[in-house]
């Protein structure tokens, strides 16, 4: 802990800013600069490990982009003034203020990001759910993460993943979905290539549609096409019911709707399956029979399943397999879906998604309406019955002027969301647009009327849940710039700006110990993990219902699952195709993902020196015979367009993807370089319930740009 002036040299530890993975960080500082970050050997996320975004964290915090001060836009067309914080929060206060009184509170909007710590999520909810009484209250976790928390939700009753990362030690089956774990969770994958490496008889099994870098340390490689995972995973399940590969003692006790999954795969047309797996028969074999043997199958997946018109169908489709073969409630085993951003947990824990509250709770139960309003002092019906918009409806309401004013906290969407067009005509037209941020400029501030400086990593302290539902604790070493404040700071001196009470903190502790009263009794109960006790422990995982409760390394050992009637669910779920299929006039299809050098948008590894060396700028990968028939060799320049937009990119050539898809690595933005946002291109389509939007999939045409490309920018 630290104890030392931040003048002198300091050490402290706090969790990466980055990836889900939860990586616990050694940072020093000397003279109030971060100097230096390790590993921390007997964390249990990282045992030690880190990667190179990591590792590299101090070269992207002191920057002379950090914004120091509140500035605010008198009128559009302006250059926005500095402010005091009393000037800029009381500013901003009455211009919501009034934006409310004339429209109503659903005419404002909060996107957050699961880069918010717990306390900073959880003031956001109090907030806008809570006290100016809108549902429109989401983050870009919705981008990430919806389809997993509906899919947990629906299969299993409640949302989390029931496994942790040591469970890869304890598995002879290791199963990765729809993730290039190599790339975008490096420490975890490294985890799961020194299993592989010290048991020579364990399975890695991979399924994508691109040959990834996960997939070289494959036993088996499955190459399922694009939007083809739920027939595939449908087939496995067929010839696991045909093989007597069914864990029938498991499946009579702990699960209910098995007859209705069985009839549904026996009757389905079995060349249909194949056919829309788009994959051969024998690999889908070997996939089963690797299932069926498996004594501890542990299934990673992410976005390839997540970002889907039915991704949350996709979601019961994959735990599915995990009830049919018993694969779950014990150890090395489970369906473990892995969260992309740092405490995308804690967002769905403390409420910030547009149907929750915090402690799991859904805003369309008046019960739990009644639970919250009662436990923060607000009078009956505050919080609101209105169903909440989430990211992609809150771009088209905004669009559609049915939204006046939006707040955005710690994302960037004008890079990350799908259309990027209709994003930037969305807040064109808004009324009021609140940013707060570390940086100034990106792709958004630029937007904002309002600019609020932030205390980021390292300059604050917080708390934040891993993938594997580890909480912990952060620590302080250095100042923040200027006047910058941490994201809690912030929402609660606006909330006390706006005449709200229960906004008086003291400091994070104080929010975070209120926050998990609400947790008490709900399955992610963290209501024994005391801001006090993680500062002494570090992190805990939930639940974790009393202060002497060591907390819980795997759910469902017991086989109770919290559904009405304690059984896990069959979900018998159809193949739908993907929104948007190329046809003559776009003939390829986009796949979106992540790099190992970068994360999300650039505003921090697109200041690294050392990251920008391993991946200096943007690319389309292709596969040389799509090349080839449209001309193009490569480093030539292309130009890449679907019925939403155009971009411009130098061609990389891989045989490792499969023909007629292309892939763009979404990081790159306006700021480096126009015209080169993957985002441009891709669909809003976005699922019935989980409401995530199908970034993976969507028709493009590809050609020969007209004029060699610009160098991108450096940050
Ligand atoms: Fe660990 Fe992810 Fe941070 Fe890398 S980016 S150090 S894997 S948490």
């Amino acid at each position: 802990m630290m104890t030392t002036s931040f003048t002198e040299t300091t050490k402290g530890q706090a969790i990466c800013p980055y990836c889900g993975v939860g990586c616990r960080l050694l940072m020093e500082s000397a003279c109030g600069e971060l100097i230096r970050v390790t590993g921390v050997a007997d964390a249990p996320a990282n045992l030690g490990g880190i990667c190179a975004k990591g590792a590299t964290l101090p070269e992207v915090i002191h920057t002379p982009d950090r914004l120091t001060q509140p500035h605010v836009r008198p009128a559009r067309g302006e250059e926005p003034r500095p402010m005091t914080w009393a000037d800029a929060l009381g500013w901003t206060a009455a211009r919501l203020r009034e934006i409310v009184e004339r429209h109503g509170p659903d005419a404002v909007a909060f996107y957050g990001s699961g880069q918010l710590d717990s306390e900073a999520s959880y003031l956001a909810v109090k907030l806008f759910k809570g006290s100016i009484g809108t549902n429109n209250t989401d983050s870009n976790s919705r981008l990430c993460m919806a389809s997993a928390v509906t899919g947990y939700q629906t299969s299993l009753g409640a949302d989390g993943p029931p496994c942790c990362y040591a469970d890869i030690d304890l598995s002879d089956c290791v199963v990765v979905w729809g993730s290039n774990m190599a790339e975008a969770f490096p420490v975890t994958f490294n985890r799961v290539k020194a299993h592989l490496k010290a048991h020579p008889g364990v399975e890695l099994v991979v399924v994508d549609p691109r040959r990834t870098n996960t997939a070289k340390y494959a036993t088996l490689y499955v190459p399922v096409a694009p939007g083809g995972d739920i027939p595939l995973m449908n087939a496995v399940g067929r010839l696991l019911l045909e093989h007597g590969a069914v864990e029938h003692d498991f499946v009579a006790a702990h699960t209910e709707g098995f007859g209705a999954y069985r009839d549904f795969l026996l009757h389905a047309d079995w060349e249909g399956l194949v056919s829309a797996a788009g994959v051969p028969e024998a690999l889908i074999r070997a996939l089963a029979d690797r299932v069926a043997r498996s004594h501890a199958l542990l299934t990673f997946y992410c976005q390839g399943l997540n970002q889907s018109t039915v991704g949350m169908w996709k979601n019961n489709s994959i735990i599915n397999l995990h009830l049919l073969t018993g694969q779950i409630g014990k150890p090395g085993a489970g369906p473990f879906s892995l969260t992309g951003q740092p405490n995308a947990m804690g967002g769905r824990e403390t409420g910030l998604l547009a149907q929750a509250l915090p402690g799991y709770r859904f805003s369309e139960d008046p019960g739990h309406r009644a639970e919250v309003e009662a436990y923060w002092g607000r009078p009956a019906g505050t919080i609101s019955t209105r169903p909440g918009l989430t990211a992609v409806e809150i771009f088209r309401a905004l669009e559609a002027g049915r939204l006046k004013a939006i707040w955005i906290a710690a994302t960037n969407p004008t890079v990350s969301l799908p259309d990027l067009h209709q994003v930037r005509r969305a807040l064109s037209g808004a009324e009021l647009i609140v940013v707060q941020d570390p940086y100034h400029p990106t792709e958004t501030t630029q937007f904002a009327d309002v600019l609020l400086p932030v205390a980021q990593w390292a300059e604050k302290t917080g708390t934040m849940t891993s993938s594997e539902r580890l909480v912990s604790f952060s620590e302080q070493v250095v100042k923040p710039p200027g006047m910058a404040l941490p994201d809690w700071q912030i929402l609660a001196r606006f909330g006390e700006a706006m005449g709200f009470s229960g906004f008086q903190f003291e400091e994070s502790g104080a929010v975070w110990d209120e926050f998990i009263g609400l947790t008490a009794g709900r399955p992610c109960d963290m209501s024994g993990m005391t801001s006090g006790r993680l500062r002494r422990e570090r992190h805990l995982r939930w639940p974790c219902p009393s202060v002497d409760h060591p907390g819980t390394e795997r759910l469902y050992l017991d086989r109770k699952f919290p559904t009405p009637s304690g059984r896990a669910r069959f979900h018998a779920r159809l193949h739908r195709p993907p929104r948007e299929t190329p046809d003559h006039e776009f003939p390829l299809i986009l796949t979106t993902g992540r790099l190992y050098a970068h994360w999300h948008t650039l505003t921090r590894t697109g200041k690294s020196p050392k990251l920008l060396r391993l991946e200096p700028s943007p690319f389309v990968e292709v596969h040389p015979d799509d090349a080839a028939e449209v001309g193009l060799a490569a480093g030539q320049a292309a130009e890449l367009s679907s019925r939403r937009g155009l971009i411009r990119l130098p061609v990389k050539i891989n045989a490792r993807l499969p023909r007629g898809v292309v892939f763009v690595p979404f990081h790159w933005g306006d700021q480096q370089r126009e015209n080169v946002a993957a985002n441009y291109l891709t669909i809003q389509a976005i699922g019935r319930i989980a409401k995530q939007p199908e970034l993976k999939y969507c028709a493009v045409r590809l050609a020969p740009a007209p004029d060699a490309l610009e160098p991108a920018a450096t940050l």
